[in-house]
C-alpha cells in the first residue's frame, strides 16, 4: 500500500466504518444500542459497520454488558493487540528498534550500535534483518503489520520519507527509505526527523493533553521537535527545530562546522563540551563520555554542562516568547546525565522570557528516556493507519479479498 493512497484531509467518502471506529479508539467499550446514541445512526447501519470492523479484528467482543432483561447485547472495544507496528530510532552511531502494538505499547527492542555513514543500503538491509527478527522471535508474522516508521538524524521530506541533504547523513539525500523498506514489508512506511519522534513519544507517555510541546535533544547535536496547536511541526522542507545553528546572544564566536561562528552547536553541543574538558586535561571525547564524567560528580564536567544548559536556554527564551509552549522536555545524553543542563536552561529561560509566556511553564528531564524515539515512531504510524479513511481501505480490502 503507498501511503499517498491515504489523505487524511480528503473527505471520507469510504465505509463508514472508519468514522464509527473513531468511537471506539480510546478503548473504551461499547455496545451497538451506545453506538447509535452516540452517532445518531440506525441500529441497522450500526451493525453493518461493527460487524465491518470485528472482521478487520481491529475491534473485537468482550463479553456482555447489563442488561434490564432478555438477551444482554454484546460489548466490542478496540483491540490493539490485533495487529502490530515496527519502530526504528536510527541515531547517528545508535539505533533502538520495537515492535509495539495499536496502542503504542512496548512488546519487544532491542538496542545496537549503527554508523549511520555507512549510507542507506547497508542500514536499512540491516533494519530489515532486524525487524523480521523482531517479529519473528516474538511470534509475529508480517501480515499483523500495520505500518513502519522510521527515525533518522536529519531533516526528512515527510510527504516522500526522503532525507533532505542531511549534514551527517552522507549518501542518504534524498534516497527513497519507504521504498527500500516496501520491498520486504508492504506496508505504509513513514520516515520522520528523530527529534520530532522523540517529541510524539514524551507527549504520548507523560503529556496526552498537552498541545504545545517542546522536545530539545541536547546530545552531539541539539535539535527541537515543536508540537504546537496539537500538530508536529515540520516546516517547508522539514528543517524547522533545528536549533544547533542558531547563534547565541552574547556567546563566543566558536567557528561552527556549518561555516558560520557561534552556533549553539559550536558552544553547547556534545563535541563543543568535551572538547571544553578534553582542554582542562579530562578523558572527553563524545557527549557520552561528558555523561560519564558529569555522572560521578565531576566538577568540570557539571560547570560546563551547567554554561551550556544557559547557552541552550537563551535561545530557548527566544522560543518561548514566539511559541508559548507550556511545556518544555530535555532529552538527549547531555540532558539525562543528572540536572545540570536543564538548571542552566531554566535559568535563563526564566531570566529573559515574558513573565507571561513563563507563568505556567514547565521545564522537565524526558520521561521516556532513550525509548521516546521507538515510542513516537510508533505513535506516527498509528495516527496514520488508525484514521478515519485508513480503516475505510482496511475494510475495503477485506471485502474484496471475500469477494474474489
Ligand atoms: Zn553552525
Amino acid at each position: 500500500m503507498a501511503l499517498t493512497t491515504i489523505n487524511p484531509k480528503a473527505p471520507n467518502t469510504g465505509t463508514g466504518a472508519g468514522d464509527l471506529f473513531q468511537y471506539l479508539r480510546n478503548g473504551q467499550p461499547r455496545t451497538r444500542s451506545e453506538l447509535a446514541t452516540l452517532t445518531g445512526l440506525s441500529r441497522s447501519t450500526i451493525a453493518t459497520r461493527v460487524d465491518a470492523l470485528l472482521d478487520t479484528g481491529l475491534v473485537g467482543a468482550v463479553g456482555a454488558a447489563l442488561s434490564s432483561g432478555g438477551r444482554p447485547p454484546s460489548t466490542f472495544a478496540f483491540a490493539p493487540e490485533s495487529r502490530t507496528v515496527l519502530a526504528a530510532d536510527l541515531g547517528a552511531a545508535h539505533a533502538i528498534l520495537g515492535l509495539t502494538d495499536l496502542a503504542g505499547n512496548i512488546i519487544d527492542h532491542l538496542r545496537a550500535d549503527l554508523d549511520i555513514t555507512n549510507g542507506p543500503v547497508p542500514v536499512l538491509d540491516w533494519v530489515v534483518a532486524k525487524f523480521t527478527e523482531l517479529l519473528q522471535r516474538n511470534g509475529r508474522d508480517a501480515s499483523t503489520l500495520s505500518g513502519i516508521a522510521i527515525g533518522v538524524p536529519g531533516p526528512v521530506a515527510h510527504s516522500t520519507g526522503r532525507p533532505t541533504k542531511p549534514p551527517i547523513m552522507p549518501g542518504w539525500n534524498d534516497f527513497d527509505i519507504p521504498g527500500t523498506i516496501q520491498q520486504t514489508f508492504d506496508v505504509p512506511v513513514l520516515v520522520d526527523n528523530d527529534v520530532n519522534i522523540m517529541a510524539l513519544g514524551e507527549q504520548s507517555l507523560s503529556w496526552p493533553d498537552t498541545e504545545n510541546l517542546m522536545f530539545v535533544k541536547v546530545a552531539t547535536g541539539i535539535g527541537v521537535g515543536l508540537i504546537s496547536g496539537g500538530a508536529l511541526q515540520r516546516g517547508a522542507q522539514g528543517s524547522a527545530g533545528d536549533l544547533g545553528h542558531v547563534q547565541v546572544p552574547g556567546g563566543a564566536s566558536t567557528p561552527c562546522r556549518c561555516g558560520n561562528t557561534g552556533c549553539l552547536e559550536a558552544l553547547a553541543g556534545g563535541g563543543a563540551v568535551a572538547a571544553n574538558l578534553a582542554a582542562q586535561g579530562y578523558a572527553a571525547h563524545t557527549a557520552s563520555d561528558v555523561g560519564k564524567l558529569a555522572e560521578d560528580n565531576n566538577t568540570a564536567a557539571i560547570q560546563v554542562l551547567r554554561q551550556a544548559g544557559r547557552d541552550i536556554g537563551s535561545v530557548l527564551a527566544m522560543c518561548v516568547n514566539l511559541l508559548n509552549p507550556s511545556v518544555i522536555v530535555l532529552g538527549g545524553r547531555l540532558a539525562s546525565a543528572g540536572e545540570h543542563v536543564i538548571a542552566g536552561v531554566r535559568e535563563q529561560v526564566y531570566f529573559r522570557s515574558t513573565p507571561l509566556a513563563t507563568q505556567h511553564l514547565v521545564i522537565v528531564g524526558s520521561a521516556a528516556a532513550d525509548m521516546a524515539g521507538v515510542r513516537g515512531a510508533s505513535m506516527l504510524v498509528i495516527g496514520h493507519v488508525l484514521a478515519p479513511d485508513a480503516v475505510d481501505h482496511l475494510v475495503m480490502n477485506r471485502t474484496a479479498a471475500m469477494a474474489t
